[in-house]
């Protein structure tokens, strides 16, 4: 292996907040040189899955284009799986291996423009979930009959988990076939459509046509009985499918009428579903759900909330089924745009959390929503900022979620302009369809929709934990105002009744003054600031 670089990141970000990373961290969570010379094209993805063992073996041949020449290669499989062997043109490549990143060196000229492939053999016990899907992995579980249940799920933790691949999120496949041998008796659902099944062995063929990130790959293996139904959409007719454990078919005939409602208020926010071609399934597993592209995973025990609670607090969290209409919002988050980073997660956490309230107010009015977002602010903690370190494979504050959702909230009272702001939120899925993205990208885009400069508006709320102080003083017939707690050259529009009227006032750091003829103030509680009366 040439180049042979020590990575040691040890990184500082903001409000002193300090965590040493690894050299692994880096190797995984940065394109590295031996990553970024190829394009990922398409995977085939081949594994049998023995529940019995909690084994699995097989192949995944991964294609690429050559962007630059260079002579080594890096892909990701985390132990304990093993990897047999690497080829490519049939000859057996050598590689080095540093945990979890492997080193293959090239025999082949790898010249600029060219299609080539390797083929990767692997094997192994692979990391059994503890906590999907947060701490994810292999769940292997059995059914109520006494039948295997398993499912994958790998968000952060990464798809090469239990599968090799090029194991960072930047640079997306542009189609995949998935083939999974499962026990006989039992079906596997993967994403995109069913293409074909070798009665013989009992193996799955499903196609993926669209680009697709790592973590949303996945496979899920049961006694499944499926119905369906076809959705008048947007882009056409769109195959709705499901997968259920046969005793649930019932059950789950009944939750999943949500799935079209949600399909319906979606594509009326966002624009049209992003997977047409893939269809949408929703396929249940053995833990709580995730957003697998076109086969979203589900687990909520056939009710309605979060497990059956309402997160927010106002009643709203039980009008829904939390994990169909959360899980499927990340089709436009997550799926259609999604972050190179995983230090932006909060452009999928904060958007779809956000997205529930777009539900309800679809079905429910725009009050109900606004009620369900006040409801979720309990929730945020303020402990550290929204957008982690970047290159080392780090999230940042789970307050990604309610406050990532009522970031989105206040900007869209800023905008003031309730049509203008759907325009944006299907603008973004059009101007970002199917890529990677980076938080600044998405900060542009809804900084140009509105009048002035909202860039110290996104550092305030995205890089600093500190929410904007609304500070003022009534004396002598005079309002006096300003913001405190917040970035120098932070400034905010605001909406205030007083003394019977609507008014809107930009405080900054600087006192300002007012005539006022009333004893108070009411700040629009759906500006997330603190209101402090000095
Ligand atoms: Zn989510």
């Amino acid at each position: 292996m040439k180049n042979i670089v020590l990575y040691v990141a040890f990184l500082t970000y903001s409000l002193g907040f300090s965590q040493t990373f690894t050299e692994q961290d880096t190797l995984r969570g940065s394109i590295t040189p031996e990553r970024a010379w190829w394009d990922l094209t398409y995977y085939h993805l081949d594994i049998s899955v023995d529940p019995d063992e909690k084994f699995i073996s097989g192949t995944n041949t991964i294609h690429y284009k050559v962007l630059d020449r260079n002579q080594v290669l890096q892909v990701d499989l985390q132990p304990p799986l093993v990897i047999e062997k690497i080829t490519q043109d049939g000859k057996n490549l050598p590689f080095k291996s540093n945990g979890n990143a492997h080193f293959v060196t090239l025999e082949k000229t790898q010249n600029v423009g060219e299609f080539n492939e390797i083929v990767m053999h692997y094997s192994g016990h692979p990391k059994e979930a503890v906590r999907a899907p947060w701490d994810g992995g292999f769940s292997w579980k059995k059914d109520e009959n006494g039948k295997d249940f398993v499912a994958t799920s790998c968000q952060g933790l990464g798809a090469s988990v239990w599968w090799p691949n090029k194991d960072h999120m930047y640079d997306e496949v542009d189609s995949m076939l998935i083939s999974v041998q499962a026990p006989k008796g039992l079906m596997n659902v993967s994403n995109g459509r069913l293409r074909s099944i070798d009665e013989n062995t009992n193996t799955y063929h499903w196609f993926v046509s669209n680009p697709i990130n790592n973590y949303g790959v996945n496979v899920n293996i049961g006694d499944y009985v499926h119905f369906g139904e076809t959705y008048d959409g947007e882009k056409g007719m769109l195959d709705m499918d499901y997968y259920v454990l046969r005793d649930n078919l019932e059950k789950a005939k009944e939750q999943f009428k949500q799935a079209p409602k949600m399909m319906e208020a979606f594509e009326h926010w966002f624009g049209p579903y992003p997977f047409y071609e893939d269809s949408f399934k929703l396929v249940e597993v053995p833990y709580l759900g995730m957003e697998h592209q076109s086969s979203v995973t589900y687990g909520n025990q056939y009710g309605n909330g979060y497990l059956g609670r309402d997160l927010s607090g106002t009643g709203w969290g039980l009008k829904f089924d939390y994990i169909i209409i959360h899980e499927a919002g990340h089709e436009w988050f997550a799926n259609n745009i999604t972050y190179k980073d995983i230090a932006d997660m909060w452009v999928h956490e904060g958007f779809t959390m956000y997205s529930e309230s777009l539900f309800i107010e679809y079905y429910y009015g725009k009050e109900a929503a606004a009620e369900y977002l006040l409801g979720i602010r309990k929730n945020i903690r303020n402990d550290r900022p929204l957008i982690g370190p970047y290159n080392v494979n780090k999230a940042g504050s789970g307050d990604m979620y309610n406050k990532g959702a009522n970031i989105l909230h206040t900007f869209r009272q800023i905008m003031d302009d309730d049509e203008k702001w759907r325009a944006t939120l299907r603008g973004l899925n059009e101007e970002f369809y199917h890529q990677t993205v980076t938080t600044k990208q998405i900060e542009n885009y809804l900084d140009d929709q509105v009048e002035g400069d909202f860039e110290p508006f996104f550092e305030q709320y995205l890089r600093t934990a500190n929410i904007p102080v609304f500070e003022y003083e009534i004396q002598n017939g005079k309002l006096k105002y300003r913001f405190t707690n917040v970035i120098d050259g932070f400034k905010m529009p605001l909406k205030v009744e007083m003394a019977g009227k609507t008014v809107w006032i930009t405080p900054t750091t600087a006192w300002q003054q007012k005539s006022l003829k009333a004893n108070d103030i009411q700040v629009d509680p759906n500006f997330y600031v603190n209101v402090k009366k000095v």
